[in-house]
C-alpha cells in the first residue's frame, strides 16, 4: 500500500489548487458565444505563466495534446480545444484542469453557460454541481468509495439524470491518477477503504439522457450516445480526521 501524503504535500496540493481554482474562475469570463475553445486554452497558458513553478498537469498525459479540456454539450469529458471550435450561445462548457506542482497533482472542472441557457440545462448543471458536494461529505476515512459514488448516483437519479458508467474519479497525489478508482455511482460500503493522507478526485460526469458515452474519433473525446447534455464538476479532496478537505477552491 502507498504511504499516505504528508501534511507538507498535502500543502503543495492546497498551494496549487487554490491557483487551480483562481485560473477555472478566471475561464469562466471567457466562455462567451463567438470564442473558439483554442482561446479558453490560451487563456488557460497565459493565467499559468503567473506560477513558473506550476505547469498543466495534462500536457502529454498519455499523449492528450493540449494543456486543458474544453467539453461542450453532449461531450462530457476530454475535449481537445480548437481553432475549429467556436463556442454558441446557450452552450454548456465544461472545463478540465490539472496543475503539477513540486511533483504534486491536482485536478478540477466546472461547467460554465455561454451566454443564456435554457432552464433544463441549468437544473442539470445544479444538481450536478451539489451532486458533488454530497459525494464530498462522504470522503472521510473509513468510509469506501461505494458511499461516495453512491451518495452522487442516489442524488442525481433522484433528480432524473444518470451518471457515467465508463469513466469515474479517481485517487491523485504523486500522480494525476491513482488508486482507488472513485465512480459516481455504487453501494455504499462497498469498494476501496479511504483514509487518513489520501486524496481523491471526485468527478460526478452527469447527463440529461441515457449515461452511455462513446470515444469520438480524435481518440479523446467521451460524448453521450443519445446526443444528451452533459455535466462534469470536480474537486481534488483530502480525506483527513477532521474531515473532507477541499483542496481545489480559491
Ligand atoms: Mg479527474
Amino acid at each position: 500500500m502507498t504511504e499516505g501524503l504528508s501534511n507538507e504535500e498535502i500543502a503543495c496540493m492546497r498551494a496549487a489548487g487554490r491557483v487551480a481554482a483562481l485560473i477555472l474562475k478566471k475561464l469562466k469570463k471567457c466562455v462567451r458565444p463567438g470564442v473558439t475553445t483554442k482561446y479558453i486554452e490560451e487563456s488557460f497558458d497565459n493565467y499559468l505563466k503567473e506560477y513558473p513553478e506550476m505547469e498543466s498537469a495534462f500536457k502529454g498525459f498519455m499523449g492528450y495534446p493540449a494543456s486543458l479540456c474544453v467539453s461542450i454539450n453532449d461531450e462530457v469529458i476530454h475535449g481537445i480545444p480548437s481553432e475549429e471550435r467556436t463556442i454558441k450561445e446557450g452552450d454548456l462548457v465544461s472545463i478540465d484542469l490539472g496543475i503539477k506542482y513540486k511533483g504534486l497533482f491536482v485536478d478540477t472542472a466546472y461547467t460554465y453557460i455561454a451566454g443564456r441557457a435554457q432552464p433544463p440545462a441549468k437544473k442539470l448543471l445544479k444538481a450536478s454541481l451539489k451532486a458533488l458536494y454530497e459525494g464530498i461529505k462522504k470522503a472521510k476515512p473509513q468510509a469506501t468509495t461505494g458511499d461516495v459514488g453512491s451518495a452522487v448516483q442516489s442524488f442525481i437519479e433522484k433528480q432524473g439524470f444518470a451518471v457515467v458508467r465508463k469513466f469515474v474519479g479517481h485517487g491523485i497525489g504523486r500522480a494525476l491518477h491513482q488508486h482507488p478508482e472513485v465512480p459516481n455511482f455504487g453501494t455504499p460500503g462497498k469498494g476501496d477503504e479511504l483514509s487518513d493522507g489520501m486524496a481523491i478526485a471526485i468527478e460526478p460526469m452527469v447527463t440529461a439522457g441515457n449515461y452511455d458515452v462513446e470515444v469520438a474519433k480524435d481518440g479523446w473525446t467521451a460524448k453521450t450516445r443519445d446526443g444528451s447534455l452533459s455535466a462534469h464538476f470536480e474537486h481534488t479532496v483530502a480525506i483527513t480526521k477532521k474531515g473532507p478537505v477541499i483542496l481545489t477552491r480559491i
